[in-house]
């Protein structure tokens, strides 16, 4: 129906959980639809499914192909889909179900960590056109050659963003099991507070950094795009109509902090890296590193080199193939020695004006050792200062920092 807004939903694992949980979305779209909006639904896989179905793949065999792990995976998104539009049919709203592919949601070829490119959409545009409620599967798309793809774990955010941005959507809102995004980690900082309003540029950085609740690409979509993007829980009741949650959007503030002074709104750690750390035969062949991780499309985050030492965080996921390249350089003369450890795990405080003093940074480091969590190794920008832990005192240090910008709100 032409002149109705168009808003793109997203359901999280937890949020379709269960037949109940199905339902309960189910009702949710039917408020959204009565209120007069042209809905996309985009969902995850129900629970832990995504989890069960990479054990499943383990158990039959010792390294299953990544093309099988993609046509595996996308089976969970299915499943959901196709529930969530029988649900809607029992309530007399016209929905129809879509993959990926099926929406024209065109990746890159590398399965499981496959980019956007771009989306037709001409099936989703279509089916709004007839009055109904697209629910479209998350997280996955479509290579040029027509091979099944995945774009991550967690990548029904960007999926959801993504479609936002190609229907031109007037906002997209994310539903999941809290209610916005926090200044920590509910689970881990319980008094942590919500946000009602976060500028894109922090919440890419919070995002980044470890806080699970969105997945860092849909952020910088909805930034690059311009997409109103709101975090919101679907467990509230139905009739409070106007929840609340978090709405991420430019041009917002964040504090009321003197002018100039800096300001924390995020405490995270990052417990999904692995540290490395490795020294080259000679300075000059670092280059053969990056030619790895480009070639391979795997992340260096946060890397620090200097003088044949180089120090950075992978992502867990990409573990085995970062040791099988480091192996071969190793061999090949390139690299001289190398560990990849799980010990260090990222902690970082997310905010503003980081670096005009050493303020922050000394607040950081202070509040740590008074925990004796003695910080040897870090890096501070305008928007973020990174210290690593033992993961075995990741949470903790979470919850000191938590405590020591916030004081107990
Ligand atoms: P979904 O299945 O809906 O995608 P996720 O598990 O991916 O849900 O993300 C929601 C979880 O993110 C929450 O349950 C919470 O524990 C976690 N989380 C981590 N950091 C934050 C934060 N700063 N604010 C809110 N939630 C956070
Ligand atoms: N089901 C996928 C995962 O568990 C995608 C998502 O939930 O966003 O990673
Ligand atoms: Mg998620």
């Amino acid at each position: 129906m032409k002149g109705m807004a168009l808003l793109v939903q997203k359901y999280g694992g937890s949020s379709v959980g269960s037949p109940e949980r199905i339902q309960a979305v189910a009702d949710r779209i039917v408020l959204s639809r009565n209120a007069g909006h042209q809905l996309v639904v985009v969902v995850s896989a129900m629970g832990n499914a995504t989890d069960e179905l990479i054990e499943l793949a383990h158990r039959v065999s010792r390294n299953p192909p990544l093309r099988e792990m993609d046509m595996l995976l996308t089976a969970g998104e299915r499943v959901s889909m196709a529930l969530l539009s029988m649900a809607l049919s029992d309530r007399g709203v016209s929905s129809v179900s879509l993959t990926g592919s099926q929406s024209g949601i065109i990746t890159t070829s590398s399965h499981r960590r496959a980019r956007i490119q771009k989306i037709y959409g001409d099936r989703v545009r279509h089916a709004l056109d007839e009055d109904r409620v697209v629910i479209v599967a998350g997280f996955q798309g479509v290579s040029e050659s027509k091979e099944v793809t995945t774009l991550g774990r967690g990548g029904s955010d960007t999926t959801a963003v993504a479609l936002a941005a190609a229907l031109g959507a007037e906002s997209c809102e994310i539903y999941t099991d809290v209610q916005g995004v926090f200044s920590a980690d509910p689970r881990v900082v319980p008094h942590s507070r919500r946000w009602s309003t976060l500028p894109y540029d922090l919440m890419v950085e919070i995002a980044h950094r470890g806080a699970g609740v969105l997945h860092p690409r849909s952020v910088e979509l909805a930034r690059r795009f311009d997409v109103p993007l709101w975090v919101r829980s679907s467990f509230t009741s139905l009739d409070s109509l106007s929840i609340e949650g978090t709405k991420i959007m430019s041009g917002s503030k964040i504090s009321d902090r003197g002018m100039e002074e800096f300001s924390v709104v995020g405490v995270s750690s990052d417990e999904s890296k692995l540290w490395v750390d490795l020294e080259l035969m000679r300075p000059t062949v670092v280059g053969s590193i990056w030619d790895f991780a480009r070639q391979a499309q795997v992340a260096i985050h946060q890397p620090s080199f200097s003088e044949g030492k180089m120090r950075f965080f992978i992502d867990q996921e990409t573990e085995a193939e970062w040791k099988k390249a480091l192996e071969k350089l190793t061999y090949e003369g390139f690299v001289s020695k190398y560990e990849v450890s799980s010990h260090w795990v990222p902690v970082s405080v997310v905010g503003e004006r980081f670096t005009q003093d050493g303020a922050a940074l000394c607040q950081v480091v202070d509040s740590l050792a008074r925990s004796s969590i003695f910080v040897t190794m870090g890096a501070a920008s305008p928007l973020v200062i990174t210290v690593n832990v033992p993961r075995n005192r990741a949470k903790e240090a979470v919850q000191v920092l938590h405590e020591t910008f916030f004081q107990k709100i």
